[in-house]
């Protein structure tokens, strides 16, 4: 019998590629599924980035690269920070890793351990509080509610630190929510951290351009007063529709930039040298098509609510951001998961439960709208149809 290290079981996972899988063998069996289940852009990567990647290739570009990530690709980080926040980023700050998972992971094992707290969004990415876990620190939930559009309340988030709390992550826009926090809760939050100056805060910004409605994104980068602890995670993957490429990077605070580096030698060593060449493109290159593509998603959106706001016992509020819906299910009279698995066993709809997302998801679904429109048309009728069906039996 093997034995394995007790952290093993205490490791979660992301539902979303086992519906995903779920779905796929239904597809396989002959049924036609509409997924909308899955946290990935459904478009291509822009050619220009993919030319670079190519180029790279051809140009010889097949070795190692430093393990913090090619000097060039860490310039276009800082310049591309410049830009869109702002604020000035020493490029040695800068660590590109294979995706913004690693970032969360690395960060969460940099502090976790047993009789350390984390405190961490519920409902949030599930990745949170796997690895908090995994690591035998305590994760301590904060709730985000639909009463406050799903962003967090700072005042909430301080009173639950205490002398053992090590790390807080905060992720806005969200996922599963879509709900950004106001830039004024960001604020309040910045100033109630400075009574805690022992606490590290991870902002999980990736999809902090994606936003909906003329909303601006206040970044945690923002406050000189919290550089010396602020870790923010961003990445290529959600942007500029780029998941299976697995880039990713992180502006880490001085003190902490070798921890991470160590970490990635340790790990990955570095990340493939052509996929950075193509994230220097992505970021340096023409933005229009990631333009065209938020221009589809906010469509979409307003699309989505309103046919969900239809279904009888369904109701959505407006999502400030990301490409996800929560809609509240609760007056269905069917808990989240058994109603993530009907919709994908007897309507071919694959949804995530808002429970996968930690235990205030109850009640909730998420339904990604990186679907075409008509896909997404399709699946809420038939989801209307299933609905009828069963109000009338
Ligand atoms: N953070 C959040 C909130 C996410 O939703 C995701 C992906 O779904 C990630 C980080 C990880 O992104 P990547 O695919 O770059 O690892």
């Amino acid at each position: 019998m093997l034995k394995l290290a007790s952290g093993m079981s205490r490791l979660g996972t992301e539902s979303a590629f086992e519906v995903l899988a779920r779905a796929k063998a239904l597809e396989a069996k002959g049924k036609h599924i509409i997924n909308l289940g899955i946290g990935q852009p459904d478009f291509q990567t822009p050619g220009h980035i993919v030319e670079a990647a190519c180029k790279a290739l051809r140009d010889g570009h097949h070795g190692y690269t430093p393990a913090n990530g090619i000097p060039q690709a860490r310039e276009a980080v800082a310049a591309n920070l410049h830009k869109r926040h702002g604020v000035e980023v020493d490029p040695s700050h800068v660590v590109i890793v294979p995706g913004g998972k690693v970032t969360m992971f690395f960060a969460i094992l940099m502090f976790g351990e047993p009789g350390a707290e984390i405190i961490y969004p519920n409902p949030g990415f599930p990745i949170y509080e796997s690895a908090i876990k995994f690591t035998g620190a305590t994760p301590v939930p904060l709730p985000l509610r639909e009463a406050n559009g799903f962003a967090f309340s700072a005042e909430e988030l301080l009173s639950l630190i205490t002398p053992r709390t090590r790390l807080i992550i905060i992720n806005s826009p969200a996922n599963p929510t879509g709900g950004a926090t106001p830039e004024a809760e960001v604020v309040k939050l910045a100033k109630g951290l400075a009574n805690h100056p022992d606490v590290a805060v991870l902002s999980d910004e990736i999809y902090s351009e994606m936003l909906y409605g003329g909303r601006k994104h206040m970044s945690l980068l923002r406050f000189p007063e919290l550089r010396d602890r602020v870790i923010m995670l961003d990445g290529w993957s959600k942007t500029y529709a780029m998941t299976g490429w697995r880039m990713g990077y992180a502006v880490w605070p001085a003190s902490l930039v070798e921890h991470a580096t160590r970490l990635a030698i340790n790990c990955h060593s570095c990340v493939n040298a052509a996929a950075q060449w193509a994230g220097i493109a992505a970021l340096n290159g023409p933005q229009d098509e990631p333009q065209k593509m938020m221009k589809a998603f906010d469509e979409r959106r307003g699309f989505v609510v309103a046919e969900l706001n239809k279904l009888p016992g369904v109701s959505c509020v407006d999502p400030a951001g990301a490409f996800y819906v929560f809609p509240n299910i609760s007056k269905l009279g069917l808990g989240a998961k058994a109603l993530e698995l009907k919709l994908l066993d007897e309507v071919g709809v694959a949804t995530i439960a808002g429970t996968s997302f930690g235990s205030y998801g109850e009640g909730y679904l998420r339904i990604s709208y990186a679907n075409s429109i008509e896909n997404i048309g399709l699946a809420m009728q038939w989801i209307g149809e299933w609905l009828q069906r069963r109000n009338a039996a």
